[in-house]
């Protein structure tokens, strides 16, 4: 299958190599958030196909033609898998947009960053050296950085293409085999690099991909034929899933949520900063967990409310495919959770500058709409400014100086970005200092497609690293060999 809207046959399961239905022959529907009609019926994995995925994956893990494949080997397929993926960009991005409703030229974008995972960690895959360590005469210690194992890998609705590759690209550089679990309201480009990897040469059973519900993602995470998780969602979620991995005694990463300060001081490029400001809260309908939600605003810079406000209302909403500046939610409930957090703000005080519920144009009554939305009159003591509403929303809460920035951005039980939009750069460097979140930007976003800055949070945020070298850590682990030698005689 190449990406084409509609299908009528069931996209299986991916396990061992093959295309499988589910065990007990379940399917869901997965339908396009632009106006609620079905798209595809994808096989649901339960217990059972998680079992036949981790048995595929750990049987993989020391079969010869994986485990004793050369590193450059194995970093040439990479390659080769990120070269399929720029040789489908077209229908992959198509695809994307359909399932997730993302405008055509956001998808594009994930697709060159799926690329780009699969190019960077082939790059990675043999120089992934250890150390030797002088213990002096006689002896000779060095170390080796052996893959972890079979990687279990739980990702949400939001960005499947980039979360397929920014968690399989690492681990199968460092010699690991996966099961990935992609979310149910988003099963259908991991399915399709699960495809790609295998027609470029990648061995049956390396990488495996199983959509279903929360119950096989439960399932994956406590199997014990599992070495590690790598999880991307909500903090409920991550939690459940770092305690399941803590009772196998395996690691675990957690991508979890944001609330991330976006903070504009009234010397700031006004230009590059609205830009940037709105893009990021508004880009893939604010369904982005680095999103910059709380915009805090120096007083003094009212003037760039009022051109983001004017933005806000002049963003065009439709279908991805027609490629509009934002898309439908994933789903309804996502709609409905963003509607609820719209009349909370309401209770709370807020007033809605621009935007404020579902657009009124009757040709989007059946998408999952919501208007890109800022919101004034909140304090950051507002369950609106400390929650994650994963929406195009943005909450505004005014400061006065350096310590008063930091002090608002610091309060939040999260702390994954952050973006300082100043000219001033002993005020840009106290920022940097001062926030305790993952990334902190200062005059930029998300710079090319970030696979190369070690992403993850600090308090509720998660915890480990993906991106960069600094995921690499995650998929391997460090044997140290100490040898005694001669003279024995
Ligand atoms: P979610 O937590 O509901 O689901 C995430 C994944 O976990 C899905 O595949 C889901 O099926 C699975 N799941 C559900 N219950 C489970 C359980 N008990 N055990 C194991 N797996 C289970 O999140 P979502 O609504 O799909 O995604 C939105 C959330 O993801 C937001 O909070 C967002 O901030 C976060 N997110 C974080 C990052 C990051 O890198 N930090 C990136 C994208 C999204």
């Amino acid at each position: 299958m190449n990406g084409t809207a509609t299908q009528d046959a069931v996209r299986e399961l991916l396990i061992d190599g093959k295309r499988v239905p589910a065990a007990d022959g379940r399917t869901f529907t997965v339908v396009d958030p632009a106006c609620g009609a079905p798209i595809a019926e994808v096989s649901q994995a339960g217990p059972a196909d998680i079992d036949q995925a981790v048995a595929a994956a750990g049987a993989a893990f020391t079969s010869p033609r994986w485990a004793r494949m050369r590193s450059a080997d194995r970093g040439r397929l990479l390659n080769r898998i990120a070269a399929r993926i720029r040789e489908e960009s077209d229908d992959l991005a198509r695809l994307e947009s359909l399932d997730v409703g993302k405008p055509l030229s956001q998808a594009k974008a994930d697709v060159e960053a799926a690329a780009r995972y699969f190019e960077f960690y082939g790059g990675v895959a043999d120089k992934l050296g250890g150390t030797t360590i002088p213990l002096g005469p006689g002896l000779l210690d060095y170390t080796v950085r052996e893959p972890i194992g079979v990687s279990g890998q739980i990702i949400p609705f939001n960005y499947p293409l980039q979360n397929t590759a920014r968690g399989s690209a690492p681990a199968l550089a460092a010699g690991c085999t996966v099961v990935l679990k992609p979310s149910p309201e988003a099963p259908l480009t991991p399915l399709e690099i699960g495809r790609i990897a295998l027609e470029c040469g990648l061995p049956p059973g390396v990488l495996n991909v199983v959509p279903g519900d929360g119950a096989a993602g439960a399932a994956l995470a406590a199997h014990p034929g599992i070495d590690q998780v790598t999880f991307t969602g909500s903090v409920a979620t991550g939690v459940k899933v770092a305690q399941a991995a803590a009772a196998n005694v395996v690691p675990s990463v957690v991508e979890l949520g944001g609330k991330s300060p976006a903070i504009v001081f009234a010397d700031a490029d006004f230009d590059a900063a609205l830009a940037a400001v709105a893009g990021s809260a508004f880009g893939n309908a604010g369904q982005t967990c680095s999103a910059g939600t709380r915009l805090l605003l120096q007083r003094g810079a009212e003037s760039f409310l009022d051109r983001l406000v004017e933005h806000a209302a002049s963003l065009r909403l439709g279908p991805g495919a027609s490629d509009p500046d934002v898309g439908p939610l994933v789903a309804a409930r996502q709609r409905d959770r963003v509607e609820g957090y719209l009349a909370l703000a309401r209770e709370e005080g807020a007033t809605a500058r621009a935007g404020g519920g579902r657009p009124a144009d009757p040709a989007l009554a059946d998408g999952y709409f919501i208007e890109p939305t800022v919101l004034t009159g909140l304090t950051n003591d507002a369950r609106t400014a400390r929650e994650e509403i994963f929406g195009p929303v943005i909450t505004v809460i005014e400061f006065d100086d350096v310590a008063d920035a930091i002090a608002i951005a610091n309060d939040s039980s999260y702390g994954l970005a952050s973006y300082v939009w100043t000219r001033d750069i002993d005020r840009a460097m106290r920022l940097a200092e001062g926030i305790r979140a993952g990334q902190v930007y200062v005059n930029a976003t998300g710079v090319g497609t970030g696979v190369e800055l070690p992403f993850g949070g600090y308090k509720h945020s998660g915890w480990g690293r993906e991106k960069g070298l600094e995921t690499l850590a995650s998929y391997t682990q460090v044997k140290n060999v100490c040898i005694g030698f001669g003279p024995r005689d």
